[in-house]
Parts: structure tokens; C-alpha cells; sequence
């Protein structure tokens, strides 16, 4: 597995620092233990043509335009963009007022804000083949109630499980079951 972590050129170099325990390692973690193989991160800054793309432009539009960026990055550097490659941009603020990120189901090409902690484990979930109705609520260690990262419809009330729902593991396994 190889995902592709491209840093948009709004986020600073402080918040780069801690995209890698913040936001992503709990959710790679839980998704190489589901896939049962390794994922290789790499890390990519100030990419021209890549992490100075404007994202405001209305979240399919982005994500085409995007998908037609990533399509030419692989192209140049013999790269593969079957199931087992991801292309994700990070991006510093919101894609617009309630969008917080976009892929398409099963898709190599995905973006995520840095919004809140959930965001990257959401859509490379989506990318990954989970789903929102297999997302759930549960409860916490402290007894709270808490989203899977999947869950469509985020409340600052309640807390992050930092999980995927079972459901959601078992669409993840099958989706990558299919590759050697
Ligand atoms: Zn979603």
C-alpha cells in the first residue's frame, strides 16, 4: 500500500509537523491491521501543480480537477493508481462552508481538510470503500458518545470513536481483498 500525502501550500510548517500523529496514525494503523499489509507514506510539499491548486471552486469541480492532476503526476512517474495507491491532498482550511473534503467511493484520488481530527480517516475510508450507513455511534472508553470516523453527520457534542465502525472494517477488507 502506498498513500501519497500531498500538503496543500496553506498548511504551515508547524501544523506538517503533526499531520502524522494527529491526524493520520491511528487511522493508518487500524487500516493496515484490517488490510493486513503495510502502508508506505510519503510526504510531499510545495509540488508545483500540485499543492498550489485552488480548491474553493465548488467540490466537484475540485475533485475533477484534482483527479486530472494526480492522473498526470502518476502518468509522469510511472505510478500506479490501481487500489493499492492513494493521492491524498491536505488541505488547511475547508473546501467551502460545509464541505471538509471529497473522494469518490473506492477512488485513488481523495482530499481532506485539516478541519477537525477525522476528516483524512473519513474520505480515505470512503476511498477504501466504507460507507456512511455502516458507520455508527458508540460509546467511548469514558462512556461518551462517539462518531466512526465515517459517520456522516459530525456533532462537536460528541466525541471521536477513532475507529471504523465493524461494518465499515469488513467493506475495507473486501474492497482490498481483491488485490494481491
Ligand atoms: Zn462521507
Amino acid at each position: 500500500m502506498k498513500l501519497f500525502v500531498f500538503y496543500h501550500d496553506d498548511v504551515d510548517t508547524g501544523t506538517r509537523r503533526i499531520v502524522p500523529r494527529n491526524y493520520l496514525q491511528s487511522c493508518v494503523i487500524e487500516l493496515e491491521k484490517v488490510c493486513d499489509r503495510e502502508f508506505v507514506i510519503e510526504y510531499l510539499s510545495s509540488v508545483p501543480g500540485m499543492t498550489d491548486i485552488d480548491y474553493k471552486g465548488g467540490e466537484e469541480i475540485v475533485l475533477k480537477d484534482w483527479i486530472r492532476r494526480v492522473r498526470a503526476f502518476a502518468g509522469q512517474r510511472g505510478l500506479s493508481l490501481d487500489r493499492t495507491h492513494r493521492y491524498l491532498l491536505v488541505t488547511g482550511d475547508k473546501l467551502s462552508e460545509s464541505i471538509l473534503g471529497v473522494t469518490y467511493a473506492g477512488h485513488y484520488a481523495v482530499i481532506a481538510s485539516l478541519y477537525s481530527y477525522q476528516v483524512i480517516a473519513h474520505e480515505l475510508g470512503h476511498s477504501f470503500g466504507a460507507t456512511h450507513e455502516d458507520a455508527e455511534l458508540q460509546y467511548n472508553a469514558f462512556g461518551l458518545v462517539c462518531e466512526t470516523y465515517v459517520f456522516p453527520d459530525r456533532q462537536v457534542s460528541r466525541a471521536n470513536c477513532y475507529q471504523y465502525s465493524l461494518k465499515n472494517r469488513q467493506n475495507i477488507a473486501a474492497f482490498l481483498g481483491a488485490v494481491d
